[in-house]
């Protein structure tokens, strides 16, 4: 998604020397290698689109996985970007060496840059859990991002491990085709209900008549969500907040019926203190009599099946881990190599740290899209991007100009900016007592805490004296 992007709007801004490297053989980044059934987006597809490329043909409001990985294939195409991307070239090594970036692939292939952008993504590294025997297990087991096409799944006896929004999207699409689905749930979660409606031929034709009608759309799904959501989740006791809490408790209390499993899946923190799942069919789906809700621990994992530490055993054909990502790795294990042979591996050892999220001091000419501290979660994270990218190409301006060589964030910058965050994460919902993937190991939310509003007013323009610019 950001790598397409940051080609585009590179040829845009009139730079044509510029390459692509992209480890898999085809783009689409996080929607490439999500293919579980039920995968989709919960951020309204008209949002999660780029602005300058709406997309008249989405089938629904939350439009299902592979139509967004065929949108940004077409909008690869589109844009021309497609053909220069160096697929199958991983990059495993860049340093900033006699004042350029010198990168080698895993091919043995090399380069030199002026800049370098990561386009690395967030959610990429799977968190394989570690729960003993596991390796004993005697069927398939694989995480949620490295689906197995080749087994059979209708008929049979389905574990997932995991409650998050990918473990609730996989419930929900398979209940009805095994024999047996057991969902392993070490926390509950709480399930923001949503309607989620197909758009009709003739939607879609006025959409295709008025692109000025997306546009609009576009504007106004992001102020909504700026509005209602991504503001209220920074203030824990915004009104705003009060109203998801309601809408999830009311979710919980009207839609599920027995009392025993209610209280199971009830969680035992705030509405969206953990990345909020969001779900039109979730509590249906558990409620079918194929459908096991198993709160109580997993002990093991054996040839059969899961045993939990009640003594059963729940036999399986399948076990699916449906148990996150390593939220801290963005760009790892690449090491990047900055100024005196700085190691952002090193620099980065406690938790990552960046200025804004897109520079690292003692890292010339290296920027960021979607990294550390950003907005994650809920958000559009082509949005963030997209305003990320604006930003950043302003400082490559600096550059182009000859205003300087090399263009980093200041260290002080970066520690004012790392103590403000971490302040002004206190005030957030998801310091509320819980544990999610936006807590680093401290426990500190490594997320973006303030409003939406204020990120956008951040990206604007970079301020110059948060910069060091080496002539
Ligand atoms: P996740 O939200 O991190 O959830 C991981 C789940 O695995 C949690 O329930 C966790 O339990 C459980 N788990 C982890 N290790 C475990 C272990 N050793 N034993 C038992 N349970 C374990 O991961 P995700 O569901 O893949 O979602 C990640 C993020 O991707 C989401 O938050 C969202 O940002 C994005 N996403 C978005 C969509 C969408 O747009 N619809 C869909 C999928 C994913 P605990 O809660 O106890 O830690």
């Amino acid at each position: 998604m950001s790598g397409i992007l940051t080609a585009i709007k590179l040829r845009e801004a009139g730079f044509t020397d510029f390459a692509i490297y992209e480890k898999a053989d085809r783009p689409g980044g996080t929607w490439r290698e999500n293919r579980y059934p039920g995968v989709a987006c919960d951020v309204p597809s008209h949002l999660y689109s780029y602005s300058f490329a709406p997309n008249p043909g989405w089938s629904h409001v939350y439009s299902p996985g592979p139509e967004i990985q065929a949108y940004f294939e077409d909008v690869g195409r589109r844009y021309g970007v497609t053909e220069s991307v160096r697929f199958g070239e991983e990059v495993t090594r860049c340093a900033f060496e006699g004042g350029r970036w010198q990168l080698e692939t895993r091919s043995g292939t090399r380069d030199e840059a002026d800049v370098v952008i990561a386009a690395t993504g967030v959610l990429h590294h799977p968190n394989l859990p570690d729960i003993d025997g596991l390796a004993d297990f005697a069927g398939a087991c694989f995480h949620s991002a490295r689906w197995d096409d080749a087994v059979p799944l209708d008929g049979r006896r389905v574990g997932v491990v995991g409650t998050g929004s990918t473990a609730v999207q996989i419930v929900s699409a398979l209940v009805d085709r095994v024999a047996r689905l057991s969902l392993f749930q070490r926390t509950a979660q709480w399930i923001m209900p949503q309607q989620n409606p197909p758009y009709s031929e003739a939607e879609q034709a006025e959409f295709r008549r008025n692109p000025a009608l997306l546009r609009h759309i576009h504007d106004e799904l992001s102020r909504l969500f700026a509005e209602n959501f991504s503001n209220a989740v920074v203030d824990a006791e915004s009104p705003q907040m009060k109203l998801i809490e309601e809408a999830c408790r009311a979710n919980l209390e009207g839609s599920v019926r027995d009392p025993v499993l209610r209280e199971k899946l009830r969680p035992s923190y705030r509405a969206a203190c953990k990345r909020l799942v969001i779900s039109p069919d979730f509590y249906e789906a558990i409620q079918k009599p194929e459908a096991e809700l198993v709160s109580e621990p997993i002990q093991r994992v054996e040839a059969g099946g899961v045993r939990t530490r009640d003594g059963r055993l729940h036999e399986l054909d399948v076990l699916v881990l449906a148990t996150g990502f390593r939220a801290d790795r963005f760009m790892r294990p690449m090491q990047v190599v900055g100024r005196e042979g700085t190691r952002l591996d090193e620099l980065w050892a406690e938790r990552p740290i960046a200025y804004l999220s897109v520079s690292v001091p003692g890292f010339p000419n290296f920027f960021m899209l979607n990294g550390p501290n950003g907005p994650v979660g809920n958000f559009s994270l082509i949005e963030v991007a997209e305003l990320q990218l604006a930003y950043i190409l302003q400082l490559v301006e600096l550059l182009r100009a000859g205003r300087c060589r090399e263009v980093s964030a200041t260290a002080e910058a970066t520690e004012r900016f790392d103590v403000a965050r971490t302040e002004a994460a206190k005030k957030t919902v998801w310091t509320t007592g819980c544990r999610s993937w936006y807590l680093d190991a401290r426990g500190i939310p490594a997320s973006w805490p303030w409003t939406f509003d204020r990120f956008r007013e951040e990206m604007s323009r970079p301020r110059l004296d948060a910069y060091e610019q080496v002539p």
